[in-house]
């Protein structure tokens, strides 16, 4: 099996598909990579790096298997052979016009998001690996952002009493931030629609927000939360306003997959804040979950800063990409037969799920409803 990895061409990012150590991992197991000039640097990685392990410096395009980060663009999907096989992050629940063209270009495409999340394919789990850097990072940039301490100081000066932070959303991205905030010396809070991640919640040392919603649960298939009814939405938001009002910063994560983020802070909530409070929006890029984020900007309204970052793991590359690699080598570990070729099995159900184009056509359930494919 051959595979190749171009550099990554959108706005800001600065990920790679394989890192130089998971490179000589592969090269060990008979897989022979191609690197494409350059694609290492956003990652600190040089050429060079890539060559000692064992990559050769050329045509990212090339390969039966192609690793990428981001989604191609239209361009990009024109240099892939038709035949060949991509793996990355495709947004296959939304970007519609991108498998489309998938699909004509008869690629088989593979998408991170699409693995299954199931215990035998936790180490391809690029959203999770992602989401913990998203986390993590939305956690530094209230406390970058907050003109006031995190933790509790007692200093000659007086004493300085510790932040209160709330995260909404407690997924992989919500943990992570709450954890980080925690170390940082915060008092956490957190809230999830989903019963479930209230342990995981008191096992950080947070406090779980109780709101009276009158919900029982709202966990959903594969373990992700489901959409709630308008009137569950109206009801969480009106209570939220009250409690957000109490906070120093509120990092919101919270998220549905293939749809609008929920709104979940309004104006009025902004309001009560007090005046050079935080919010750090991680879903600015569905939609936001505050209604005055502007994706991409870190604007002042009502005197509370609100950030929306978007592609957080873009912003800390190094790890990002090592992660990712990590998930991608995995996933590739289940496309290689015993003497080094390429053999996908579609009865896998790692591989079958993660499949998004094959033949020609679009094979992915969630794939097909958002291109309006019809049985
Ligand atoms: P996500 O990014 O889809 O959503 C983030 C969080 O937002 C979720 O916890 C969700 O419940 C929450 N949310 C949605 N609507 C909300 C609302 N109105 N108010 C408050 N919170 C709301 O989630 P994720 O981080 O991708 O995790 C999704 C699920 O996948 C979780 O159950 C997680 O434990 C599970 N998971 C499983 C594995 C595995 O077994 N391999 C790995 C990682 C995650």
């Amino acid at each position: 099996m051959n595979v190749s990895v171009p550099k990554e061409s959108a706005a800001g990012e600065r990920r790679v598909a394989l890192v130089p150590e998971v490179v000589e991992r592969l090269v060990q197991s008979g897989v022979q990579v191609t690197v494409e000039a350059g694609a290492g640097e956003g990652a600190h990685h040089p050429d060079a790096a890539f060559e000692e392990a064992g990559a050769s410096t050329g045509d990212g395009w090339s390969g039966e298997v192609v690793a990428k980060v981001a989604p191609p663009s239209a361009d990009e999907i024109g240099r892939l052979s038709e035949g060949s096989i991509l793996v990355g992050f495709l947004a296959p629940l939304t970007a519609a016009d991108t498998v489309r063209a998938l699909a004509e270009r008869n690629v088989t495409s593979f998408a991170m998001e699409a693995i299954p999340r199931i215990t035998r394919a936790q180490s391809m789990d690029a959203l999770s690996s992602q989401a913990t850097v998203s986390g993590y990072r939305a956690a530094l940039i209230a406390a970058q952002e907050l003109p006031r301490f995190f933790p509790m100081l007692t200093t000659a000066a007086g004493t300085v009493r510790p932040a209160k932070v709330l995260v909404l959303g407690a997924g992989v991205a919500g943990l992570q931030a709450i954890a980080t905030t925690r170390r940082l010396g915060a008092v956490v809070q957190a809230f999830d629609v989903r019963s479930a991640v209230k342990e995981q919640i008191e096992s950080l040392g947070a406090r779980f927000l109780e709101l009276d919603m009158g919900l029982e649960d709202a966990e959903a298939a594969g373990g992700y939360a489901r959409p709630l009814t308008d009137e569950e939405q109206q009801r969480q938001r009106e209570l939220l306003a009250e409690e957000i009002g109490k906070m120093d910063a509120v990092i919101s994560t919270a998220a549905v997959p293939g749809r609008r983020a929920p709104l979940l802070v309004t104006e009025q909530a902004v309001k009560n804040m007090t005046p050079g409070s935080v919010i750090v929006d991680l879903a600015a890029e569905t939609g936001g979950n505050c209604e005055l984020t502007e994706p991409g900007e870190t604007v002042v309204k009502e005197g509370v800063i609100i950030a929306g970052p978007l592609n957080l793991p873009a912003t800390m590359p190094d790890h990002a990409s090592s992660l990712y690699a990590r998930n991608v080598q995995s996933l590739l570990g289940l496309m290689v037969g015993d003497e080094g070729q390429l053999e996908l099995d579609f009865e896998d159900e790692v591989i079958a799920g993660a499949c998004i184009t094959r033949d020609g056509q679009i094979v992915h359930e969630g794939a097909k409803q958002a291109a309006g494919v019809t049985a």
